[in-house]
């Protein structure tokens, strides 16, 4: 078995995203133990977090111990101050923007899997959803999140424009292909191309990518047709690639597949420092009281061995725990029901006591 030696950085973040990240990072210890791994450890600050401490959202400080480790495992950013007031010039999210512009995280990638032992926490009938398992790749750094904006007409009228290069569709259709050559090699194409002519050349793009992979079945879908089938039926879908806006809106769709912003794991990746966050933000609403689902960020840690690390069997161990922990029956409070007994609803340290136990 190969030693590795890695250095994380752990960027809690605010709300929730403290406590999430400390199961998290126990949960990365706890694997380095067993596999003989050496991993160390630091930490930074970003969002409101940061604001208060140095006045900006993601400090120079923080960028460079980004860029100096092997793969961050972040939190989440928000604070109800910003929430309610539009007009802040300094905001926690600017943080994780910038984070993804300066360390070129153009691909977001969320598996959306459910556990058998969830099927009935999620609002669409389980014989529909049994067996669906769905990789997302969604652009992160294009479209009209980063195109021109203005207002014209004193301010009357409003612009944001849609913008992508050539390059840019390639590099995430790239990832999306290789994914796919790995699952069961069918690749679903996300756009509008029958109205948006960013979407013409993000088409046009694929298909030419898709000539280097005559193993993938691609399939191109308007986005409005995918929301559709998303929740008809859901077990169609393998890889999808899309972009940025558009990926944004399914993603968070398809989450209600797994039944639960609690469970859902993420990975930003591009040519340098991955990063590896919950899809979830930062719960002001239960932040503090120990009720925070820390499955998401312990899913988190095993994409980020997965992915960055290229430690498979370590990954899976994670998985195979969070699995065996719901097959005896424990819960978080937002994925309980009915049936759920109350001793087997736990809080976030006492559901991280017991992965660690099981792995
Ligand atoms: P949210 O994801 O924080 O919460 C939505 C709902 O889901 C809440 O009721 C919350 O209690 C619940 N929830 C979320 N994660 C949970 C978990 N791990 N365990 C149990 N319940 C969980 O979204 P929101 O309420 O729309 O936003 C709150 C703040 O988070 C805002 O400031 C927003 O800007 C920020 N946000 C940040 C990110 C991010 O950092 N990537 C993503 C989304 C929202």
């Amino acid at each position: 078995m190969k030693m590795v030696k890695k250095h994380i950085l752990i960027v809690p973040g605010d709300g929730i995203g403290q406590e999430v990240t400390a199961v998290g990072k126990k949960v990365l210890e706890k694997i380095a133990a067993k596999f003989g791994h050496e991993f160390t450890y630091d930490e930074a600050l970003i969002g409101h977090e940061a604001i208060e401490a140095t006045g900006d959202p993601l400090p120079a400080e923080t960028l460079a111990k980004m860029k100096a480790s092997d793969a961050v495992l972040f939190g989440a950013v928000g604070h109800p101050k910003y929430d309610n007031d539009p007009s802040a010039k300094v905001r926690p999210e600017q943080g994780l923007l910038r984070m993804r512009k300066e360390l070129g995280l153009y691909a977001n990638l969320r598996p959306i899997k459910l556990f058998d032992e969830l099927l009935g926490a999620s609002s669409i009938k389980p014989e529909i959803l049994k067996g669906a398992d769905i990789l997302f790749f969604r652009e992160l750094t294009g479209d009209i999140y980063f195109g021109e904006k203005g207002r014209k007409n004193n301010g009357d009228t409003a612009y944001d424009v849609a913008e992508y290069s050539r390059y840019e569709v390639e590099r995430i259709g790239r990832k999306a292909f290789d994914a796919a050559m790995t699952r069961k090699k069918h690749l679903v194409s996300v756009d509008k191309a029958n109205v948006l002519e960013s979407s013409r050349l993000w088409r046009e793009v694929i298909q030419k990518l898709a000539l280097e992979y005559p193993e993938v079945t691609v399939e191109y879908q308007f986005v409005d047709a995918t929301a559709m089938l998303l929740i008809k039926d859901p077990k169609r879908f393998d890889v999808v690639v899309t972009a940025n806006l558009f990926g944004d809106i399914l993603t968070d769709e398809a989450s209600q597949i797994a039944g639960s912003m609690g469970m859902l794991a993420s990975a930003s990746i591009g040519d340098g420092t991955g990063v590896y966050e919950p899809i979830h933000g930062s719960a002001h609403d239960i932040t503090g009281k120990g009720l925070a689902n820390p499955l998401a960020s312990i899913l988190s840690a095993a994409l980020l061995l997965d992915i960055s690390f290229g430690l498979k069997k370590e990954s899976e161990t994670i998985i195979n725990a969070v699995d065996a922990l719901l097959k005896k029956g424990f819960r978080t409070r937002d994925i309980a029901d009915a049936s759920t007994p109350a001793n087997m609803i736990l809080g976030t340290e006492a559901i991280g006591e017991e992965i660690l136990k099981l792995i």
